[in-house]
């Protein structure tokens, strides 16, 4: 896909794609209106019943994967974890998390 590189400035006659969501992802525009209708776009489906119910499957999924990784690391490279948890305590107590 080729990305059409856009100036900000008002669109001209034959430019009539531009702050749709065509625009951004039909014809790969990526100027402030097409980036902002995209954005709507996607903040609209977000909270829509089929989007959150999509969120919430793609979470799930990659804690999955997160959790897969993470035990077969453990598994077959435990001095990998042990690095790993000092680098994530260090973090964590650097954090706000959870207070
Ligand atoms: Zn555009």
């Amino acid at each position: 896909m080729s990305i059409i590189l856009c100036e900000d400035r008002s669109p001209e006659p034959e430019d009539k794609f531009h702050g749709s969501l065509y625009g951004y992802s039909g014809k790969g525009c990526r100027c402030a209106e097409c980036r902002e209708a995209a954005r709507l776009y996607a903040q609209k489906y977000r909270r829509s019943d089929k989007g959150s119910k999509a969120a919430r499957k793609s979470a799930s999924r990659n804690n999955f994967i997160r959790q897969e990784a993470l035990a077969w690391v453990r598994q077959n490279h435990p001095e990998v974890i042990i690095e790993l948890e000092g680098r994530w305590n260090k973090k964590l107590d650097n954090s706000t998390v959870g207070q």
